[in-house]
């Protein structure tokens, strides 16, 4: 790992302009799971379908309210690791830092990172089921039980995240593919690169010409196209590779 790190070190040191795509992995040591490892991931235990769809929720609103409202408590519970504060602290490094997540649960806002973009929304944010335009984040106001009704029209408030099925917001997704297609390297931290559109963000600045680096405890779909893979854990990696560099 040391001999990827140092070379990680060159190619991130050298960028002027850096983009970052985190997943589930960057918070996975603050205590959140992510959606697929075998053991843990939230899947393992709950049908995506059921849980995370419109049809789902429209089918037990219930059920799927109070899963959110159960994640929300594992979030609010959490702290940023050293993976989130490491990224925070690179942002004053670079000429320009641009952070991509695909996590819903803003430990990147909270570890201190600005220019943050969540290609898959909030789960503390709350929005109208049937889109009348009302949106609120004040999760210290939701109900744990029953879902609350929209203030606006009367229908259901569902979680400002992106489900399966569901487009993300187009000028969210043209930000982030700016960024990738701007920048000196990429940085893939924590995700399965299973997900799209998300997973094609590398590799349009790998198509752009920047080196894309992985960190991740196991192998990913976007290993073939990255200039080196580091293997480890995200708050033991990241603070590593982004350490200032030793003046010389
Ligand atoms: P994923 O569950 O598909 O993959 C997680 C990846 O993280 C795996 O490749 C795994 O090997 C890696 N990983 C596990 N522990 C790690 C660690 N300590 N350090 C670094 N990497 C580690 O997650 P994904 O690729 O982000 O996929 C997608 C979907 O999951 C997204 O839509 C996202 O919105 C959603 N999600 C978000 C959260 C969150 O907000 N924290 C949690 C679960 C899922």
């Amino acid at each position: 790992m040391d001999n990827a790190i140092a070379r990680a070190r060159e190619l991130i040191g050298s960028a002027r302009r850096l983009a970052v795509l985190t997943g589930a992995g960057i918070s996975a040591e603050s205590g959140i799971p992510t959606f697929r490892d075998a053991q843990t991931g939230l899947w393992a235990q709950y049908d995506p379908m059921q849980l995370a769809t419109e049809e789902g929720f429209r089918a037990d609103p219930a059920l799927v309210w109070r899963w959110y409202a159960w994640r929300r408590g594992l979030v609010a519970g959490a702290q940023p690791n050293a993976g989130h504060r490491a990224l925070a602290a690179a942002q004053s490094r670079y000429e320009h830092l641009a952070l991509i997540t695909q996590n819903v649960d803003g430990l990147h806002a909270r570890a201190g990172s600005t220019e943050l973009i969540e290609l898959h929304g909030n789960i503390m944010r709350t929005v109208c089921l049937d889109r009348c335009g009302f949106a609120e984040a004040a999760p210290e106001r939701l109900p744990s039980g029953e879902p609350p009704t929209c203030p606006r029209c009367g229908g259901w408030l569902r979680p400002d995240v992106v489900w399966f099925g569901e487009m993300l917001d187009p000028e969210v997704l043209q930000a982030a593919g700016a960024q990738a297609a701007r920048c000196d390297a990429m940085l893939v931290v924590g995700t399965s690169g299973l997900v799209y559109p998300a997973a094609g963000l590398p590799v349009g600045a790998r198509r752009a010409g920047a080196p894309v680096i992985t960190v991740n405890p196991e192998a990913t779909e976007l290993d073939g196209l990255a200039a080196v893979c580091v293997r480890g854990r995200a708050a033991e990696v990241l603070p590593r590779l982004l350490a200032a560099q030793a003046p010389g």
